[in-house]
Parts: structure tokens; C-alpha cells; sequence
């Protein structure tokens, strides 16, 4: 049972219910043989939370998202909604694309993906090896949340060679419905929520009505929308990590001292968790305010890691006093954390995004408020 007051004491009480409902579905979206079941979890109110999050600042959702996965962030990855997706189609969208979109999440509260990482390119998405030629669409991803049960979804692939030649399209049902695209779900040992597949694209004719950014200069369009949204989607990513990582906390300083657990660390553990989320909400709100910014989400994803990788051996060493049922959740946290670290970027890429900002003449420190 999850204790309210614990999540109220950092975030008030506004997605109690929503919360609770994540908590008491996580461990049975978590379980292997769902993913293989057409078991489907659905809470009316949180799939109607999730699509507001359409037309959120950037801010708004990291609040949000944040809250949320204090609840279960494999839950919350698997329910319905716009996800990343809806981040791109704000920026490199047009109003009907938009509409395409909202409309259909609206009446069939679907799943959505956002596809951009492949098998041998990762996701550096200035390299990626997918291609749209003639009209068609070839190429494999793979590591795509909610690939194989998305209704819609955006995908990135190159035209070309130049960085201007990254672009996205907006997929709709019948379009993914078609044979020309392959879908399966990947083996998943952290996260199992995510739900991560594999897509491959054989000629998939895709319209040019739904390539993304054709109404924007080409230089706006191309690798640095994807950079912008990329920016805006970050801070998402380490707000979901942050939620996680206060829940767990929470429950050892609820019931850690009972089982043994030191909790001068965990309170340890609680501060440097409240400084982060300032680092975060500020990254957030300059995603907001200067989208090509990317020095505040970079730096909050590398503290929020290096908190990670302290919490982590800390609760290895202590193993043995985690096996009551009070700490189900500390002990799927142990496992699903090890996703973060590379979701929207591992660690190693944020430093060496960091050392390239810091190497400019412009550069703000976060710190110094100069
Ligand atoms: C739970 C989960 C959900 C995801 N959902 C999606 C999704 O919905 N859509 C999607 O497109 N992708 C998704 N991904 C994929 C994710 O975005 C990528 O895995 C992530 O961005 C890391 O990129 P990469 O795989 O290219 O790793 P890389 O950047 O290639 O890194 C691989 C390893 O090499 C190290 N490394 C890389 N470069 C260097 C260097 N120069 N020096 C030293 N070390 C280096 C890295 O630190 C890392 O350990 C998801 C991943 C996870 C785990």
C-alpha cells in the first residue's frame, strides 16, 4: 500500500489517485508473461491526464511525468497517450498534422511511439541509417517504447546525407497496419513496461502530407527540430528517474530503520534528490524558454545518473534486508533503474554534450547565475 502522505509531503496532492492506481497495476505490467498476453491497463482519468500532457509546457509535463512515476514508471510508459511523439509534432508539426494526431488519440485513446534509435546507429539521429527515397520508407529501429501496440506513431530516417536531410513522419494505423512494416517485441530484463520492439520498414509508401516540418525553412526542420525536441523530451526522462528514485527513498525512510537499513544515508539520499529536481525543473523551464539550450538537461540527467549509481550498490549491500513485502517497489527500482541511464542518452553522451557546451565563449554556467 502506498503511503500518501509521504508523496504529498514533496509533491502535494494533485495525482494522488493516479498514483495509487500505477502502484497497485506495476507489478503485473512488469510481469513477463503480460507482455506476451493481450492484457490491456486501462484507468479512463489517467488516459485523459496523459493527453492534456499534448499541449503542456515543457515544465508542466516534467512536473507531471515526475509525480507520475513516483506511482510506477513502467506503468505509466505503457499506458495510452501522445508520448514523445506529441513532443515532436509541437515543434515540427503543422496545425493539420496536429489535429491528425490529437483527434485520433482522443477518440481511440491509442498508444503512440516515437522511433528514432536503430540497430547499428543507436540514436544519434545525424547518422541514422533508415531512408526515405521515392516516396518510401526503408530501414530498422529498434529499443522503441510501445512499438508493437502503437497505433501511431512519428519515425525519424535521413533523405540524405546532410545534417538539413534528418526528418520525421507522422504514421497512421492503416499506414502501420501494413505489411510492408515488421513489428516485434524485444526481450526486455529492466523497464519491462516500456515495452520495447523492433520495427522494420520495407518500402513503406509514406505521403508527403505526413512527412513533418514541410511548412518550416529547411534549416528548421531538419536535425535541429530533432535537437529541440530531443532537449524538451530529456528533462521528461529524468524527471520519470527522479519520481522513481523518491519513491524508493521514501520507502526506506518509512521503513528502513525497522529492517536496518542506515538511514542517515537514505536521508543523504533525500536531499541530493531535492536538489536535483531544482537542476531538473530548471532544465525544463529553459527547454521552455531557449529550446536550442541543451547544457541544463545534459547536467541534470548526469547528476541524476551519478545519484543512480550511489543508490544502487547501496541497496545491493543492504540486499538482504530488503525482502519484506515493504520493499517490492525498492527492489523493481534496483533492476528498472539500470533503463535510465540510457534512455534519451547515456551518461557518457551527456558529458561529452556538456565539455562541447562548456568549450564555447557563450556558455552560462547553471551555477553561477552569471
Ligand atoms: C527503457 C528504454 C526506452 C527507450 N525508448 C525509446 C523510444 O521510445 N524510442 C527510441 O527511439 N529509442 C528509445 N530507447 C533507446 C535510447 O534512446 C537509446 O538507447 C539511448 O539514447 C542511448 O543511445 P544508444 O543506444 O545509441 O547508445 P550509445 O550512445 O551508442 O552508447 C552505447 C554505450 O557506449 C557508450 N559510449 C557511446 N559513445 C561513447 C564515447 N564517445 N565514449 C565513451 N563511451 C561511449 C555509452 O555510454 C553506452 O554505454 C529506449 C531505451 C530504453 C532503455
Amino acid at each position: 500500500m502506498i503511503n500518501l502522505d509521504r508523496y504529498a509531503a514533496t509533491y502535494g496532492e494533485k495525482y494522488g489517485e493516479h498514483i495509487e492506481w500505477l502502484r497497485e497495476v506495476a507489478t503485473a505490467v512488469d510481469s513477463y508473461q503480460d507482455i506476451h498476453s493481450n492484457t490491456d491497463f486501462r484507468n479512463a482519468q489517467l488516459d485523459a491526464l496523459l493527453l492534456s500532457s499534448f499541449s503542456m509546457t515543457t515544465e508542466e509535463r516534467v512536473r507531471m511525468f515526475e509525480q507520475l512515476s513516483y506511482g510506477d514508471p513502467g506503468a505509466l510508459l505503457f499506458s495510452p497517450g501522445p508520448s514523445l511523439s506529441g513532443v515532436i509534432l509541437n515543434e515540427a508539426g503543422s496545425e493539420a498534422q496536429k489535429a491528425q494526431f490529437y483527434d485520433y488519440l482522443k477518440e481511440h485513446n491509442c498508444r503512440t511511439f516515437f522511433a528514432v534509435t536503430e540497430p547499428n546507429k543507436g540514436s544519434d539521429a545525424g547518422r541514422l541509417e533508415s531512408r526515405y527515397t521515392d516516396g518510401t520508407l526503408s530501414g530498422e529501429k529498434w529499443l522503441i517504447g510501445n512499438g508493437t501496440r502503437g497505433d501511431m506513431g512519428v519515425v525519424l530516417f535521413k533523405t540524405g546525407n546532410s545534417p538539413l536531410a534528418t526528418r520525421a513522419a507522422l504514421l497512421t494505423k492503416e499506414m502501420i497496419d501494413s505489411p510492408q512494416i515488421e513489428r516485434r517485441l524485444l526481450k526486455q530484463h529492466c523497464l519491462r513496461g516500456a515495452r520495447l520492439s523492433y520495427l522494420k520498414f520495407d518500402a513503406l509508401p509514406i505521403p508527403q502530407e505526413q512527412l513533418l516540418g514541410e511548412h518550416l525553412h529547411p534549416c528548421e526542420r531538419g536535425l535541429f527540430s530533432m535537437i529541440r525536441t530531443f532537449n524538451k523530451m530529456r528533462p521528461c526522462v529524468v524527471g520519470l528517474s527522479i519520481g522513481y528514485a523518491q519513491a524508493a527513498v521514501d520507502l526506506l525512510l518509512e521503513h528502513g530503520k525497522d529492517a536496518g537499513i542506515p538511514q542517515e544515508t537514505c536521508r543523504h539520499f533525500n536531499t541530493i534528490l531535492a536538489t536535483i529536481r531544482e537542476v531538473n525543473l530548471v532544465a525544463a523551464k529553459t527547454a521552455d524558454k531557449e529550446p536550442d539550450n541543451m547544457a541544463y538537461s545534459s547536467l541534470a540527467k548526469i547528476e541524476l545518473d551519478d545519484l543512480v549509481k550511489q543508490i544502487r550498490p547501496f541497496l545491493f549491500q543492504h540486499f538482504s534486508k530488503l525482502q519484506s513485502d515493504h520493499f517490492v517497489h525498492v527492489r523493481k527500482f534496483m533492476r528498472d533503474s539500470y533503463a535510465f541511464d540510457f534512455m534519451e542518452g547515456t551518461h557518457v553522451i551527456q558529458k561529452h554534450n556538456l565539455v562541447n557546451i562548456l568549450k564555447r565563449n557563450d556558455y552560462v554556467s547553471p551555477w553561477s547565475g552569471q
